[in-house]
């Protein structure tokens, strides 16, 4: 997506290890107009497929999640980081272990928001070892439901998230897919 690409390469900051930051419109400040544009280009690119539900993690998914849940006019839910008080023991958890703390946390899904009848396309803001997508779809599939697609804003294609996800015929849609990652220079791949 042409938009989120010149976004990347105009805000992106490269940091060591091949983190890229983009706090200006996505990780901390969120530009809701891109949001949209986003979540338009999903929904095009997503044509036919059954969608009952939006499901991503928190905090950096819930943004372009929701923007995606009001087109599709369905529901979203965030997988909670930490358990809350408020939840009871009625929910699915998975371990995912996350690249930039460096830490596993288990992730948690209310069993009342998911259901065996969902069709449930899965959201994330990074795509990098994959880690965050494969336990959101542990927790979606203990459910008995679903995962239609997982649509992803920016994909570091030289990490190995999307080849697992291939691997597991799982389908990806990455607004961008960065191959290179430099201080002076963000290189996309275009199919
Ligand atoms: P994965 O689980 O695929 O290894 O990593 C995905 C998660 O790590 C995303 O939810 C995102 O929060 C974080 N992440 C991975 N790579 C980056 C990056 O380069 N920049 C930022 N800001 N977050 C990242």
């Amino acid at each position: 997506m042409r938009l989120l690409e010149e976004r990347i390469v105009q805000d992106g900051l490269v940091l060591g290890s091949g983190v890229l930051k983009v706090d200006t419109f996505l990780n901390h400040q969120v530009d809701p107009q891109l949001m949209e544009q986003m979540a338009i280009e999903w929904k095009k690119r997503l044509e036919g497929v059954p969608v009952t539900k939006i499901v991503t993690i928190e905090s950096s998914g819930i943004a372009p999640a929701l923007m995606l849940a009001k087109l599709y006019g369905v529901e979203m839910v965030f997988a909670r980081k930490q358990k809350s008080i408020t939840m009871d023991d009625s929910v699915y958890t998975a371990d995912v272990y996350s690249f930039t703390k460096q830490v596993s946390r288990t992730i948690t899904i209310s069993k009342q928001f998911l259901s065996s009848d969902d069709h449930v396309v899965l959201v994330d803001d990074f795509l990098a070892n994959g880690e965050a997508a494969l336990g959101l779809c542990d927790v979606v599939e203990q459910a008995g439901a679903s995962v239609s697609a997982i649509a992803i804003v920016i994909e570091k294609s030289f990490q190995p998230g999307r080849e697992k996800l291939d691997d597991r015929n799982y389908r990806v849609e990455s607004l961008a897919r960065i191959d290179t990652l430099e201080m002076d220079h963000i290189e996309f791949i275009h199919e």
